[in-house]
């Protein structure tokens, strides 16, 4: 043991706590009976029986996993049809799936990055994205959230040959939409692609598809879209989605997807029979979003008094900003204690440096659950301020 490296991580550790940044796993047990406004299952898809039978099936047929990478011998007639199913469904040429939706990202960015590609980036993107910047050495640039202007500032200063302007369609931290259309004028007038991750936004905008399909970014030779299967879909895994010389590249030259073991099959038959689902049911969407509309309403007019709202938002998320680390900490365990399980967003997942509960809807929640939550969270919220 290093001495010297257990001493370094227990002063970290130590400084976490102080700040009420430290970070502990929750554990689920079978059979608990906790109200769910945490997880990411927007469209209540994860324990859907056609789900499961889908993936028993591809079970019974391919195993448990892959078994290799997707050039060796893990790419499945599963795989095959998803990338399909996938790319009709975002409105784009092609698609290639990777076991998540951050290695999609980094697989991306470290494919087409590199000394002679700029990044400008909006400043409230996603690790993942960020992680795929510094990986790929490109000189990055971060525009104030949702400025055109200033992403156009930065662009119009670029020496290198190549640029990639990086959004998402729904940001994670309080739901907003990013201005699409102005990014892709941007993207257009510089000759950059247009990267937009639509991790929150497929499933959940534009009847399911997304922010992109059915717009003017849909099959656009300079737009690149990455999505996860984790959410909406109810999977797991990722994906990156353009135009096929992006493909080609990415299959030779991706790190994160040549060496790594490939999506395991039952994963992707969730994904399929999620796809289908999307499509034929498009209460569901609707049903998330009405949930998502009145747990913030309810909540802004319990805690109104305080000078507290949860703004109304385009995606799945509603965020109560609290006071302090510490205060959004012991609201989230109190909360769960009560018998519901919330998010709680802290330095470093806020860009802004400021706290706040964040509570996930999800289409098949019922009424009365809504109004239980915002009669316990408002109570909880209002004893600890
Ligand atoms: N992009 C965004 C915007 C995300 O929020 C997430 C996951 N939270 C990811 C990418 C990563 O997706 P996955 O969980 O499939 O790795």
């Amino acid at each position: 043991m290093s001495a010297a490296m257990k001493r370094w991580v227990t002063q970290q550790q130590s400084a976490r706590i102080r700040r009420g940044l430290a970070r502990t796993l929750v554990t689920r047990l079978p059979g608990e009976a906790v109200l769910d406004l945490a997880s990411n299952d927007y469209l209540g898809l994860a324990r859907d029986p056609r789900l499961v039978r889908a993936a028993t099936h591809a079970l019974s047929i391919w195993g448990t996993g892959a078994t290799s990478s997707r050039l060796v011998c893990g790419t499945t007639e599963l795989h095959e049809r998803l990338e399909i199913e996938l790319a009709r469904l975002l409105g784009m040429q092609t698609a290639l799936v990777y076991s998540s939706g951050y290695l999609a990202n980094i697989g991306v960015l470290t494919a087409l990055g590199g000394p002679g590609t700029l990044v400008v980036a909006d400043s409230q993107c996603h690790a993942s994205l960020i992680d795929g910047f510094r990986l790929s050495r490109s000189r990055t640039e971060f525009f104030d959230h949702n400025s055109v202007a200033d992403a156009d500032r930065l662009l119009s200063g670029r020496s290198e040959p190549r640029a990639l302007l990086v959004a998402e369609s729904v940001y994670s931290v309080d739901s907003d939409a990013a201005p699409l259309d102005a990014l892709l004028g941007l993207a257009e007038k510089h000759d950059a692609m247009l990267l937009v991750d639509e991790a929150h936004s497929v499933g959940v905008l534009g009847a399911g598809r997304g922010a992109v399909a059915g717009t003017v970014l849909a099959a656009h030779p300079n737009v690149i879209v990455t999505a996860t299967l984790s959410k909406a879909l109810a999977s797991q895994g990722g994906a990156v989605l353009g135009p096929e010389w992006l493909r080609t590249q990415l299959v030779n030259r991706s790190r994160s997807f040549i060496f790594d073991t490939a999506l395991a099959p039952p994963s992707a038959a969730t994904a399929l029979e999620a796809i289908t689902i999307i499509r034929a049911e498009p209460w569901r969407a609707a049903a998330m979003h009405a949930q998502a509309t009145a747990l913030a309403e309810g909540l802004s007019l319990r805690l109104g008094h305080l000078g507290l709202a949860v703004p109304q938002a385009v995606g799945c998320v509603r965020s109560l900003r609290m006071p302090s680390a510490a205060t959004a900490l012991s609201c989230a365990a109190a909360v769960r204690t009560a018998g519901i399980q919330i998010g709680c967003f802290r330095p470093p997942s806020v860009p802004d440096g400021i706290s706040r509960l964040r509570l996930c809807a999800r289409a098949t929640l019922h009424d009365k659950e809504v109004a239980h939550a915002v009669r316990v969270i408002g109570t909880i919220v209002e004893d600890h301020l």
